[in-house]
């Protein structure tokens, strides 16, 4: 590992202490590893992703349910994502002020009053005492990310900084302490809150150049791949920077200028014919490292002009192709890899109540899965790769056209190619259990993890799920599985 001066001074400072043996993680790896192990890790999170996101997505593309490569995953579970707190910076205690109780989720009593939109400005009533309860008390993706790569629940804004301001080891670092290649992939700026989780530490995720710099500088990543680029704008289209903070995603402009000049020890990719040569082994590299940053500002599709479907940014690969291309380079490591793969703008169209772009960035994100499962079918199948399908918190409540007065009434089939009937009832993160899609080694450890049972998933077409675990047990079976005893290598 490539340890700049700034990381050894994270490293090397009272965070030391920290991150020898935080508490929460060393639970997670104690507990060990019975059965056979997986040689790779791969987490795929549509971010922002409710029930309802993944039906509607599957209505279009398939015209009905069921259809998806992740249906046929031998796990299927539930989980609480709340954060510990719902403060904005570190609060120095440990005591849980959220939780989630399935009989106030899902209550049929009117609701009170209604709910500002954070972004769309518009009101959204509460209609129902269950509505209400669920846009409460809901992580960012910050906190998420840090449940999920961390094991541990915190503050709001925490990339990987405990609720005392300690930055925490998290599955990255484990994985490579055993050896392994890491990587992050995402459709949205490579240093944003997701991201970020699987590849570096900031008090505030809002830092991205401060994440930017780390995760390039620093190089724990063997992979990073996203968007985020200066020189382009939402479009796709070059432009000159308008200020320093055009280059913020990147790590700030001196960072950028040696990361495109080859002064990092990343291989320095960003045209979609680069994406796609890498993506069939194609591409000639020069670093064992990867850094791919699209010709796009904020995100591969999302924030193109002009509305709905189509017209889609040419000149940008989509998730598929990146995962593709970091699997490629990961899997060049016999001892293999941890990656992150995000649909990163699932969760901005939830934001905007954007029907058409929500289900198409999903599709987006289905399309990446069925790439990934083709490859691990040619890679050591399900016996050497644990995959997780899942996402990091609901967002927008999305119900059918009548939610208003039939209480969850599920979004309405209009069979493929045709949007479905929704109506959003927020417009930012809720407090909703979220699917998970589990399969290889270690993946029904998630299902012995469960801790609360509730019997109203029916209502989300999920009636032969009832048991939930914790957005943590996520990160505690990813840690355990990276950190275990290395096998043999089949290669
Ligand atoms: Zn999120």
């Amino acid at each position: 590992m490539n340890l700049s001066r700034r990381r050894f001074a994270l490293l090397s400072t009272a965070a030391a202490a920290t991150l020898a043996a935080p508490a929460i993680v060393r639970t997670a790896t104690a507990r060990g590893w019975s059965g056979p192990r997986p040689k790779n890790v791969i987490l795929m999170i549509s971010d922002g992703a409710g029930f309802h996101t993944w039906t509607a997505a599957s209505y279009y593309e398939f015209g009905e349910l069921g259809r998806q490569v992740y249906d046929r995953f031998p796990v299927k579970t539930l989980m609480t994502t709340f954060p510990l707190n719902t403060s904005s910076k570190p609060t120095n205690d440990t005591t849980p002020t959220i939780s989630y109780e399935p009989a106030k989720a899902w209550s049929l009593a009117p609701g009170q009053g209604d709910l500002g939109g954070e972004i769309t400005k518009k009101k959204y009533p509460n209609f129902f005492a269950g509505y209400e309860y669920v846009k409460k008390n809901y992580t960012d993706s910050a906190a998420a990310g840090t449940a999920l790569a961390a094991s541990i629940k915190t503050f709001n804004n925490s990339i990987n900084f405990d609720n005392t301001g300690r930055p925490v080891k998290m599955v990255a670092e484990f994985a490579k302490s055993a050896g392994k290649s890491t990587g992050v992939v995402s459709s949205v700026q490579i240093s944003h809150a997701t991201p970020a989780a699987f590849a570096a530490h900031n008090i505030s995720r809002n830092n991205y150049a401060e994440i930017g710099r780390e995760m390039i500088e620093d190089g724990l990543c063997d992979v990073i791949m996203g968007a985020g680029h200066p020189m382009f704008d939402n479009d796709g289209r070059y432009r000159a920077p308008g200020s320093d903070k055009a280059f913020q995603y990147v790590g700030g402009a001196d960072t950028y200028f040696k990361a495109a000049t080859g002064r990092t020890s990343y291989q320095w990719i960003e045209t979609r014919a680069d994406f796609e040569r890498l993506a069939k082994g194609e591409l000639k590299l020069d670093k064992p490292k990867v850094l791919g940053v699209a010709q796009v500002h904020n995100t591969l599709q999302f924030n193109r002009s002009g509305q709905g479907m189509g017209n889609l940014n040419a000149n940008v690969p989509d998730l598929a192709t990146m995962s593709l291309g970091a699997l490629e380079v990961l899997a060049r490591n016999e001892r293999g890899f941890f990656v992150m793969i995000e649909g990163g703008a699932v969760d901005w169209a939830a934001h905007a109540n954007d029907t058409a772009r929500i289900v198409e960035e999903q599709i987006d994100f289905n399309r990446a899965v069925r790439a990934v499962v083709a490859w691990i079918e040619r890679n050591g199948g399900f016996e050497q790769n644990l995959l997780i399908v899942t996402t990091d918190h609901g967002n927008g409540m999305a119900y059918g056209p009548e939610s208003d007065r039939y209480a969850f009434q599920p979004v309405i089939n209009r069979g493929k190619g045709q949007l479905p009937d929704v109506t959003w009832h927020y417009d930012t993160h809720t407090n909703e259990l979220v699917p998970v899609w589990a399969a290889g080694p270690g993946a029904e450890q998630l299902v012995a993890a469960s801790t609360g049972e509730d019997p109203h998933t029916a209502l989300v077409g999920w009636g032969d799920v009832r048991r939930y675990h914790d957005i943590t047990d996520i990160g505690r079976l990813i840690i355990a599985a990276v950190s275990a005893e290395q096998r043999a290598s089949a290669n």
